[in-house]
């Protein structure tokens, strides 16, 4: 599969001479034109594929995605035997994910144990950040891959010491696209968009605002000194999911944060409460 555009192009039929990436120009033959001039490439309705390649890609898809959904249960099902309330940070990279948790980690731990994977595909820098808090964290390096996926969280979880009944942060990779798909095991999925990014990155980007519970939006100690539409931006991201909670938040000087902490304490209250039961 072509690791560009996701069409079906492979090494055995390399020989295909319209495909082809780079340059100024990149320039790929595999597309189709909307109704108003726009070029879209990739995915089901390219109907340059091939019925077979694209019923191998969608196969091999499922078969990778299915393979993902039963390590995620069975996260899932470790995490609420542990009393973990874990939440899934996802956002395009930039938007401040790691300085929000670093404060959200100080300013939570005297409540709950909280405890951190780190997805990045290089460098322990964010756990390294974490871990200055006092708090225990995990990194996780993708390498070339663009997300973290259910059996690197399993992974991460045997090396994680967590407390009985806590908060289990998970940062994703910084990419607005991949991480939509893949559940982690994870009670709930935060995106974090900055006001420093367009506002109509829930338009750009759906599928992940319409897979999240909650959006931050970070940053806003810069709204000052910029044209970001703060309004036009929540209207965007009701438009792709109705019922998701907006906080507007600032990682730098806490603004917004303790509607972030109630939001966190009315859902993780019933998970922790649960292994008290369970242990008392
Ligand atoms: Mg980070």
């Amino acid at each position: 599969m072509c690791t560009i555009c996701g069409c079906g192009w492979t090494a055995e039929n390399a020989n295909h001479s319209s495909h082809r990436h780079g340059g100024d120009r990149a320039h790929h033959d595999h597309h189709w034109h909307g109704d108003d001039g726009s070029i879209h490439f990739g995915r089901p309705d390219d109907v340059h594929r091939s019925g077979q390649a694209q019923e191998r890609i969608l196969r091999l898809e499922r078969d990778i995605l299915s393979k993902n959904d039963v390590c995620a249960q069975a996260n899932r099902a470790r995490l609420l035997a542990a009393g973990q309330f874990a939440l899934n940070f996802v956002s395009s990279p930039g938007s401040g994910k790691t300085s929000l948790l670093v404060r959200a980690v100080a300013d939570l731990q005297s409540r709950f144990g909280v405890a951190v994977i780190e997805g990045d595909q290089q460098t322990s820098n964010d756990a390294d950040r974490i871990r200055a808090t006092g708090a225990p964290a995990v990194q996780v390096n993708t390498g070339k891959g663009c997300h973290l996926d259910a059996h690197m969280v399993g992974y991460a979880l045997d090396r994680l010491p967590l407390q009985s009944g806590g908060l289990l942060f998970i940062e994703n990779v910084g990419n607005l696209v991949c991480p939509a798909a893949f559940d982690l095991g994870e009670a709930h999925k935060v995106v974090v968009l900055s006001v420093t990014e367009g506002e109509d990155k829930p338009l750009k980007y759906p599928d992940m605002f319409a897979r999240a519970d909650l959006m931050l939006l970070n940053k806003a100690d810069l709204l000052p000194h910029l044209d970001f539409d703060v309004e036009a931006c929540i209207a965007y991201a009701r438009r792709v999911n109705p019922e998701i909670a907006i906080y507007t938040v600032s990682a730098r000087t806490g603004a917004g944060l303790s509607s972030f902490y109630d939001w966190i304490e009315a859902r993780a209250g019933n998970v922790i409460r649960d292994v008290s039961y369970a242990s008392g």
